[in-house]
């Protein structure tokens, strides 16, 4: 998979440094996310507010950090904001006001939605100014950028372009928030060509997930 990765930089006149891999580990347990420490993983990515804090308290004495990559409810937000090192899923300012209640800094993500289906997750991007505002006056979240998952009904690469326009806007507000999470397992290729600082891979790096109800 580094290889894989390696080989997609280049393609895209990037450097390798530029690019933070994420290992998405959700329905696996914990002594999966012990084992790719082992192997040197450092970052690892989780979806359900449970799972993940289950996994970061069993795991605590490793030194990973924990990406939050899914849908998080305002009301489990101050306690992911004890274990999470970075929320991937910033979508509503009531979700920024929850977390910002914690002492720990937080790098955030703003989520855009690249559907027209409000129902799929992240913002609207006509709201992208006012939520990186919202984020950049909180106390514990550090603004770092854009997060978004490319629609399975259109070419991720064109869906990457689009985020790579919003990611412009939220710089010309914080010229520091340049991170770009994107890219999964099927197409990190086309996110790492227009612009992707963050890849969150699962399945390609654990296998198959496991069955889950
Ligand atoms: C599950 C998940 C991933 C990883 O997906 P793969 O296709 O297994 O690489 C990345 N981002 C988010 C938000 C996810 O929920």
């Amino acid at each position: 998979m580094r290889a894989d990765i390696a080989e997609a930089t280049r393609r895209a006149d990037r450097e390798p440094d530029e690019l933070t891999l994420i290992v998405v580990t959700k329905f696996h347990p914990a002594s999966l996310v012990r084992e790719l420490c082992a192997l040197g993983v450092r970052d690892v990515g989780e979806n359900r507010h449970q799972e993940a804090q289950a996994k970061a308290e069993e795991l605590a004495h490793l030194d990973l950090r924990w990406h939050f990559v899914g849908q998080l409810q305002t009301k489990k937000a101050r306690q992911a904001a004890k274990y999470a090192h970075a929320i991937h899923s910033i979508d509503r300012t009531r979700l920024v006001d929850a977390l910002d209640d914690g002492d720990r800094a937080i790098d955030a993500f703003v989520q855009i939605n690249l559907t027209d289906d409000p129902g799929r997750g992240g913002a609207a991007p006509d709201e992208i100014e006012s939520l990186a505002e919202r984020v950049l006056n909180s106390r514990a979240l550090r603004l770092r950028g854009v997060m978004a998952v490319a629609p399975i009904e259109e070419d991720p690469a064109r869906a990457f372009a689009r985020l790579r326009g919003y990611s412009d806007r939220v710089r010309a507000l914080a010229p520091e928030a340049d991170a770009i999470s994107a890219g999964m397992t099927h197409d990190y290729a086309e996110a790492i060509a227009e612009g992707a600082t963050h890849l969150r891979i699962g399945t390609a790096i654990t296998g198959k997930r496991p069955e889950h109800g």
